[in-house]
């Protein structure tokens, strides 16, 4: 089975990743989602909050799973036999610490592949900084994030 593994902060997950998802999705039979903490980024939602409100988006979708990843990528797709790591692109600003990433994950596990998609135009703006920015301010972020995520957000910063 072709398995395509979504690595990410997702914190939260905006429509710029779901785009990338959807995509994603016509490319690989499984699309995993899979949750990492960075010890040197501060979030906002837990690993486990992240992945409630991910599981919640896609209820009923077989073709996603989501996992938290304990440790490093490149042991993850070792472990579990999985080839590819999909990552989003989208300002050139992206590119220098994308072409980091899957090169550093090449060089612990030669197995990697790492596949990027380009944003749709309309999310090339968009990460989830911004979105808990403008939500902190109490601007609205119906057009950056499901309901369900604008919801909690303004739990956490309203
Ligand atoms: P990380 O902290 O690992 O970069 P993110 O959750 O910020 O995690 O992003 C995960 C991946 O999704 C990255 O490859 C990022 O470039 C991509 N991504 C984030 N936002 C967008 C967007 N609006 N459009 C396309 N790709 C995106």
């Amino acid at each position: 089975m072709k398995i395509g593994v979504y690595a990410g902060s997702f914190d939260p997950i905006t429509f710029g990743h779901l785009d990338i998802i959807n995509r994603a999705e016509k490319l690989f039979e499984k699309v995993i989602i899979l949750i990492a903490e960075s010890k040197t980024k501060k979030h906002l939602f837990s690993l486990n909050e992240r992945k409630e409100m991910i599981e919640e988006l896609f209820k009923g979708n077989k073709k996603i799973k989501v996992e938290v990843l304990n440790g490093l990528l490149a042991e993850y797709m070792k472990k579990n036999d999985f080839k590819f790591v999909i990552r989003g692109l989208r300002a050139i600003s992206d590119f220098d610490y994308e072409f980091q990433y899957s090169t550093i994950n090449r060089e612990l596990n030669e197995n990697i592949e790492t596949v990027f998609l380009m944003t749709e135009p309309k999310y090339f703006y968009l990460n989830s900084s911004l979105v808990k920015e403008i939500v902190s301010l109490k601007g609205k972020a119906k057009e950056l994030v499901p309901e369900l995520i604008e919801k909690k957000l303004k739990e956490k910063l309203g």
